[in-house]
C-alpha cells in the first residue's frame, strides 16, 4: 500500500437533477449568476441567519484584489454558475467570511452544497494543470471540454479522478467489519482502498480485503457509488461473499476487524455516509431473507 485508504464520505457531493454542466459560458456572470468563490478549500459566504448563503455577483466587487482563476460551471436551475479562486491575501468585508466546504454541510442548500463540491475540484484541478507536465510550457483552457492543452507539445490534461473501492464482505448471517486507528474510539465501517493503474475493480476489492484482513472474495456485487471532493475521489462500493482465510489484520492500516452479526454491531459511521447505506441495505437484504 503506497497510499492511505480514502476516508468515508458522510456528504453528498452528487450534482443535483438542474444542474447542466458546460465549459464555454455565454458571458460575464450577471446578479442572476450563481458565485463559488474559493480560497483554496474555503468557500466564500455570506453571512445570513439562520444558514449560509453564496455572495451574489455585485459583492465581488467589494473584495480586495482580483480572482486568481474563473471557471464556467454550466447552469444550475436555469441559473449561470462560475467557480473563483482569490489569493489569501483577499481582503472580506464583514459580512463576508471563508468557511471549510465540510462544515458547511446542512447550512447550505443542499443543491448548492453539491456543486460546491464539483467547483472545488474543478479549481483545485485548473492551479495544479497551469503548466504542462511533460514540458512545463504554460496550458491554457481547450475551448470545447473541461481540459488545458500545451501549446508546444500539444499534452492535455483533464480534471482527475481517482477511484476508489469499498467492499462489505457477508459470511452467512454476519458481515466483516473493520477500524483503523484514526477512527473515533469504538467505530467501525467497511473495508475500502483506492484502485491501483492496471486493476479492475474487482481486482481492487479482492487485493484491498486481503491485505487488509487476510480474507478471500467471491461474487462481488454493485451497491452504489459517491463522488468525494476531497481532493478527487470516486468511492464505488460493492457487497461480496467471504470464500476463506482468517483474520488477520493488516499492521499500522487495521487495528482490529471482526464479524459481526447483524443484532451485535458495533458504533457505525453516520446514516448519509456510503459507507453506512451500504451496510443498511446489506442489512436489510440479509434479514428479508431470513424468512
Ligand atoms: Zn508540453
Amino acid at each position: 500500500m503506497t497510499r492511505a485508504a480514502p476516508s468515508f464520505g458522510v456528504m453528498p457531493f452528487t450534482a443535483p437533477e438542474s444542474y447542466f454542466g458546460a465549459v464555454k459560458d455565454a458571458g460575464e456572470p450577471d446578479a442572476e449568476s450563481l458565485c463559488f468563490v474559493f480560497q483554496r478549500t474555503s468557500l466564500l459566504i455570506a453571512r445570513s441567519a439562520p444558514g449560509a448563503s453564496l455572495p451574489g455577483h455585485g459583492d465581488l466587487a467589494l473584495l480586495g484584489g482580483k480572482p486568481l482563476r474563473r471557471l464556467y460551471l454550466g447552469t444550475l436551475g436555469g441559473r449561470a454558475c462560475y467557480a473563483f479562486e482569490y489569493g489569501a491575501d483577499t481582503e472580506l468585508p464583514q459580512d463576508m467570511v471563508w468557511q471549510g466546504l465540510r462544515a458547511l454541510y446542512g447550512k447550505l442548500d443542499e443543491s448548492l452544497f453539491a456543486l460546491a463540491g464539483r467547483a472545488l475540484q474543478f479549481v483545485d484541478w485548473d492551479r495544479t494543470h497551469q503548466f504542462c507536465g511533460s514540458c512545463g510550457t504554460p496550458t491554457r483552457h481547450r475551448e470545447h471540454e473541461r481540459a488545458r492543452e500545451c501549446p508546444a507539445c500539444a499534452l492535455i490534461a483533464y480534471p482527475r479522478i481517482a477511484p476508489a473501492v469499498m467492499c462489505l464482505v457477508r459470511r452467512a448471517r454476519e458481515i466483516l467489519l473493520a477500524r483503523s486507528p484514526q477512527f473515533a474510539p469504538g467505530l467501525y465501517s467497511v473495508l475500502a482502498g483506492f484502485v491501483e493503474p492496471g486493476e479492475s475493480l474487482e481486482q481492487c476489492l479482492a487485493r484491498e480485503v486481503l491485505e487488509e484482513t487476510g480474507l478471500r472474495i467471491a461474487n462481488p456485487r454493485y451497491f452504489a457509488s459517491q463522488p468525494w471532493p476531497f481532493p478527487h475521489s470516486l468511492m464505488i462500493a460493492f457487497v461480496a461473499d467471504y470464500a476463506g482465510g482468517e483474520i488477520t489484520p493488516a499492521p499500522d492500516e487495521i487495528q482490529d476487524a471482526q464479524w459481526f452479526s447483524l443484532d451485535a454491531l458495533p458504533k457505525l459511521p453516520n446514516r448519509i455516509s456510503i459507507a453506512r447505506r451500504l451496510i443498511d441495505g446489506v442489512m436489510a437484504e440479509m434479514l428479508a431473507s431470513q424468512g
